[in-house]
């Protein structure tokens, strides 16, 4: 059986980019940068005032010396300082001409007509430089890099109001089984509801793609190949359920009736050993999911995640893995890399996980409030308490 991350690098391997389009920034958010973002305006635009106070000439000072005016962002560039006098001047005011500091407002005695500066001011204090941030020519976000609020702000700033970025791939999702209704549906005695495609829309969206549900096909091979020929217009298409040996389960032998060509269909890790990877003659890429909602979620994670995000030209397609104290011990039998979902804690500078305490695959419970995917590797069969073992942080802790 293939280990985890060599199905990851199999199924990259697979995995081409979308179009490039041209889209407003304000739009931007959470797309990946599909070339390098060129500074079409220097930062600082010009010459300006780190701070409410006074624009002097630092050799005039320590003294008392006249206020000749005031100057307020969003006015002209140009006024003069006389010598002999000073300007009040707000941040982000231009600098007048003939002045060389700026003498903050907290540090000046000001009587409203004459100001007076006790100490020196060197040269160039509390002035932004034009330029000195962002030149012409700077790249100021390279290709690759997913859009988050302070790209966007830095991109706007100078100038870039159109940003060129990878096309969101179109995500179809599937379920299958006898079994299931649609949310919102009250189950009878034996059925179930069909939370899977909210969790796998939920995770398309969060890898920046677009969720496209595709409802629930039968158990039967008939059905589940209209279902999934109708799925392989997308880009990517995810199924849920009917992946494994089970007497009704019809998504492997309906992918082979498609000529889809599968790459891999067993991993070693647990939760989510059958998982289905393959490509179709379209181009879409298939995974086929196991039905058990936390497997379902664990393995979205591992192998379609990383796959959306490289379909979007992201330079970085892997969440971080950080070392983490375990604080439980934990037993299991060699074979397979297991993922357990898992709450974490900062204690002093460490990261401590705390496994939620049902970790069976059909345990929903464990869906909620998961930081982390603790990860016990494959050969491993017993951890103590205390161990310092690698996590996948789904979120900021
Ligand atoms: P399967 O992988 O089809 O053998 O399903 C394994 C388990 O997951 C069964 O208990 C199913 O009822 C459950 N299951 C399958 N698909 C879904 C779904 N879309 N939402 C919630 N549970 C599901
Ligand atoms: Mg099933």
């Amino acid at each position: 059986m293939l280990s985890v991350s060599q199905a990851v690098e199999r199924i990259l391997a697979r995995t081409t980019t979308t179009k490039l389009e041209t889209i407003p920034a304000i739009e931007a958010h959470g797309r990946v940068l599909g070339a390098d973002a060129i500074a079409a305006r220097v930062l600082p635009p010009f010459d300006n005032s780190a701070m409410d106070g006074f624009a002097v000439r630092s050799g005039e000072l320590p003294g008392s010396l006249p206020i000749a005016g005031v100057i307020a962002a969003g006015d002209p560039p140009g006024t003069e300082l006389a010598p002999g006098t000073v300007l009040r001047i707000m941040t982000g005011s231009p600098m007048p001409s003939g002045a060389d500091a700026i003498v903050m407002r907290e540090n000046v005695q000001d009587d409203g007509k004459t100001a007076t500066f006790k100490d020196p001011a060197p040269v160039g204090r509390h002035i932004r430089r034009r330029g000195e941030d962002v030149d012409l020519g700077d790249v100021v976000v390279s290709a690759g890099c997913r859009l988050g609020p302070g790209e966007l702000g830095a991109l706007t700033s100078v100038g870039l109001s159109n940003l060129e970025v990878r096309c969101r791939p179109t995500v179809g999702i599937l379920s299958t089984g006898d079994e299931l209704v649609p949310v919102g549906t009250v189950p009878t005695e034996g059925q179930i509801i069909n939370s899977n495609a909210l969790t796998l829309a939920a995770q398309v969206e969060e890898a920046g793609g677009v969720p496209i549900p595709l409802g629930i096909a039968a158990d039967n091979l008939e059905a589940v190949i209209e279902a999934i020929r109708a799925g392989l217009e997308h880009d990517v298409l995810i199924t849920s359920g009917g992946v494994s040996v089970g007497d009704f389960d019809h998504v492997r032998p309906a992918l082979d009736a498609l000529d889809v060509e599968i790459d891999f269909w067993k991993i070693a890790v647990k939760p989510g050993k059958p998982v289905v990877f393959g490509v179709a003659q379209s181009g879409t890429l298939v995974f086929g999911l196991p039905g058990n909602p936390v497997s379902s979620l664990v393995s979205f994670e591992l192998f379609a995640r990383p796959a959306l995000l490289a379909l979007q030209g992201a330079k970085n397609c892997s969440r971080a893995r950080v070392p983490v104290e375990l604080d439980t011990a934990f037993e299991k039998t060699p074979g397979r890399t297991n993922y357990l979902r898992a709450r974490i804690a900062r204690r002093g500078g460490v990261l401590v996980a705390t496994p939620h305490t049902k970790q069976g695959s059909g345990m929903l419970s464990s869906m909620v409030g998961v930081d982390a995917l603790v990860e016990i590797d494959a050969d491993v069969t017993s951890v103590p308490a205390g161990t310092t073992v690698s996590a996948l942080l789904l979120r900021a802790v």
